[in-house]
């Protein structure tokens, strides 16, 4: 049993320790069927539909590597600047739980495919934008788990429940584990360089096509460690804390892990080293097993699967199939633009590089591009807690949006209320100003009835106007495009007031 300490507020945990980051990343691959087996990925099946005797782990049956997995994963390595292994096996790891059928999970152990890269990510601090180098061990090869739902408990874990449900649709789904080595010299930054590393994993991954890394739906899992010691002394223990499934809680678990920790040193205990579950509700993390509990996995190579061994030529094929880099984009794009560092950094932080860009090449000038993705739908996607590219608005609607504008079909006005329109699912652009009715009143009867009916409306003003007052005009037109609902050209109504009135401007 472990005493509870007092937390340490952050700003005063890292003015007296120096913080170490470890992470290691699971991501789910985006191939169409599984690591071993032909058993389709697609998610959303009945329970047990996507299984197989492979999968299943059945006797007498045979699994075969995915070349498909194994492209992605040394693009994956090539990308993070690794070495790729000329020959490496896959490793068996032992353990009871039967969220595997085997009884064992399919990884890599000793003998990773591509080792011994880095990657840098840019992290905003007050001086500025300042990028961190993180060095990665090791990019490696595995399988996912099957789902287990267990029923009747008052935990929902598996001591005390009455049954399990078991789902083998996910297991056999081809994963790479991604481990940096320990990340040093961070400091008080050390919560969002963790968020800045899982970002930047995230985009080259989506860059490289390998996984499209729906993280609402676990498709990307982090284990965080933390470790903190004070300046000049060897590292502590760390902590492990598991399947942390979202940007913010790794940021999260970093910054409360690191608060807890120097509750623990100060107080002259020792930091033990376990896993531990973390909670988004309250944004803290419990333990979860001690190291001294930790199980064996008796890891031995698995003697059903032939070596790996990627030939020269095509690893080097390989890399010549590789995008420009998001860094390398980013790099090109600020240079391309020439926007300020505040106003890039909020479109690298809305992730809107990519739909800015191709807005631009839709024809759109870059200023509009920028303002609507950033303001107008940027506050949408914040809204819903989705991304910019969940949205159902693409580039050829702006594009469209901008041409109705440019030839005063409608207004500005009314272009928020035609993405309004595309963004509830009402339809293109065109169907949207159609249905909704949405185009500017140029008929120039109808705004000078709208016009006579305000002068009635407002006799006091009206003879201001003529006196000679021409700032009073300014309610009337005001009252105009209330009437019209926004929809008339303000400076034509104010022409069209002035010259019923027989007044010059
Ligand atoms: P395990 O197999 O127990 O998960 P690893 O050696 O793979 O252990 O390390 C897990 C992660 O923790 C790696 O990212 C590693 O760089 C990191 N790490 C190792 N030592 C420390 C430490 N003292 N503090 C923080 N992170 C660490
Ligand atoms: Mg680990
Ligand atoms: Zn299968």
């Amino acid at each position: 049993m472990t005493a509870t300490h007092d937390l340490v507020a952050f700003d005063d945990a890292v003015a007296e320790f120096d913080p170490v980051l470890g992470l290691e990343t699971h991501v789910e691959l985006g191939t169409a069927s599984k690591m071993f087996c032909s058993c389709s990925t697609a998610s959303g099946g009945a329970p047990n539909t996507h299984a197989c005797p492979v999968c299943l782990g059945l006797p007498g049956s045979l699994p075969v590597v995915n070349r498909a997995a194994v492209e992605s994963t040394i693009r994956m390595g090539l990308a993070l600047h690794c070495s790729i292994a000329s020959w490496c096996r896959f490793a068996r790891k032992n353990y009871f739980y039967p969220d595997m059928p085997k009884d064992y999970q399919v990884s890599q152990y000793d003998e990773p495919l591509c080792f011994d890269g880095y990657l840098d990510v840019l992290v905003d601090t007050v001086e500025g934008p300042r990028t961190f180098r993180v060095e990665i061990e090791r990019v490696h090869m595995e399988e996912d788990t099957g789902k287990l739902t267990h029923a009747g408990g008052a935990t929902g874990r598996i001591h005390g429940a009455d049954y399990s449900l078991v789902d083998y649709n996910r297991a056999g789904i081809p994963l790479i584990e991604i481990v940096t080595k320990p990340i040093t010299g961070t400091g008080a930054l050390a919560p969002q360089v963790a968020r800045a590393y899982v970002t930047e994993l995230r985009d080259l991954m989506r860059a490289l096509g390998v996984s499209d890394v729906r993280m609402e739906e676990g498709s990307l899992r982090c284990d965080v460690n933390v470790s903190l010691a004070r300046p000049g002394q060897p590292w502590g223990t760390r902590s492990e804390t598991k399947n942390v499934n979202s940007l913010r809680s790794v940021e999260r678990a970093v910054h409360s892990e690191i608060e807890r920790q120097a509750g623990v040193l100060r107080a002259g205990d020792r930091v033990v080293q376990e896993t531990r579950h973390f909670h988004e509700d309250t944004g803290r993390s419990t333990s979860g097993r001690s190291k001294e509990q930790a199980e064996d996995y008796r890891y031995f190579p698995e003697p059903d699967l032939v070596p790996v061994a990627p030939s020269t030529s095509w690893v080097e094929e390989l890399r010549g199939t590789l995008p420009e880099l998001p860094s390398v984009k980013r790099a090109r794009l600020r240079e391309e633009w020439q926007i300020s560092d505040h106003e890039f950094q909020t479109l690298v932080n809305a992730s809107a590089l990519d739909l800015v860009e191709e807005t631009i090449a839709a024809g759109v000038e870059p200023a509009a591009a920028r303002k609507w993705w950033t303001g107008e739908l940027l506050r949408t996607a914040n809204e819903r807690g989705v991304e910019l590219a969940d949205l159902s608005v693409t580039p050829a609607d702006i594009l469209r949006v901008e041409q109705l504008l440019a030839d005063g079909s409608i207004n500005d006005k009314l272009a928020r209320q035609v993405f309004d329109g595309v963004l509830a699912g009402e339809g293109s652009v065109d169907e949207v100003v159609a249905a909704r009715g949405l185009a500017v009143v140029s008929d120039d009867s109808a705004l000078l009835a709208a016009i006579d009916e305000a002068l009635a409306a407002q006799p006091d003003v009206a003879e201001k106007i003529r006196g000679g007052k021409v700032q009073a005009a300014g309610a009337i037109v005001g009252a105009v495009m209330k009437a019209t609902r926004g929809q008339a050209d303000a400076a034509k109504v104010r022409t069209l007031l002035l010259e019923r009135l027989g007044v010059a401007e």
